[in-house]
């Protein structure tokens, strides 16, 4: 029972905040199903060449889930988020019930919020882009350290500027929205707030539409 209640005392990230979240860098997040009570946690973790450099949109895939014969993590393949493409460690490991659910977050990326009742995300208390542990209350909310917040958030302004939408009058939230009318694929690129985020005319991207699979 110990190991239910420290779950559920914990405060579950919104779906955009997961959604910034889950390819950050170095995030590690448990899914709750509420139906079942189940509990899975991934570690997404982005993918270093020989010489130490990131592999943009290279992540490789862990997942713990409970009742695993074997306690620690199982590798389930790398995700290409730039490619949309998904390699699996080896081919029977489609049936495995991480995998299963990786593909289903990817497929229903988007349209999240619809299962809130049914599902809840959490961090396991580290900062989603660098792994350090989280202490201020409000990074403890967002699942972020403050110094990666703020380097993630200039990271969308320079986007933003790259796409040759940004204003620095407007307000960030609006910067956004401007920018996702603009070109609708910044939607999966940029930090995005609940508000932005959620909104439906905003989400007129899908992300992993063309997943595939080898
Ligand atoms: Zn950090």
């Amino acid at each position: 029972m110990s190991v239910v209640k420290s779950s559920t005392a914990r405060k579950p990230l919104t779906v955009a905040q997961f959604r910034n979240f889950i390819f950050a860098g170095r995030s590690v997040f448990t899914l709750e199903n509420k139906e079942t009570g189940n509990y899975i946690t991934f570690k997404v973790k982005e993918v270093k060449d020989r010489n130490r450099k990131v592999i943009p949109g290279q992540f490789a895939i862990q997942c713990k889930a409970l009742g695993d014969k074997n306690y620690g993590y199982e590798f389930m393949g790398f995700m290409n988020t730039l490619k949309s493409e998904f390699r699996p460690r080896y081919q029977g490991i489609k049936e495995h019930v991480g995998f299963k659910t990786f593909w289903w977050i990817l497929k229903n990326f988007e349209r999240l919020e619809d299962f809130e009742a049914k599902m809840a995300m959490y961090h396991e208390g580290a900062c989603a882009t660098c792994g350090m542990p989280l202490t201020t209350p409000e990074s403890i909310e967002k699942g972020i350290g403050p110094i990666c917040e703020r380097r993630v958030l200039d990271k969308s302004i320079k986007l933003m500027q790259e796409a040759g939408t940004y204003d620095p009058k407007l307000s960030y939230d609006d910067n956004c929205r401007k920018a996702i009318r603009a070109d609708a694929s910044l939607w999966g690129k940029l930090i995005l707030s609940d508000e932005v985020q959620s909104a439906k005319e905003n989400k007129v991207h899908r992300m992993f539409e063309s997943l595939k699979c080898w």
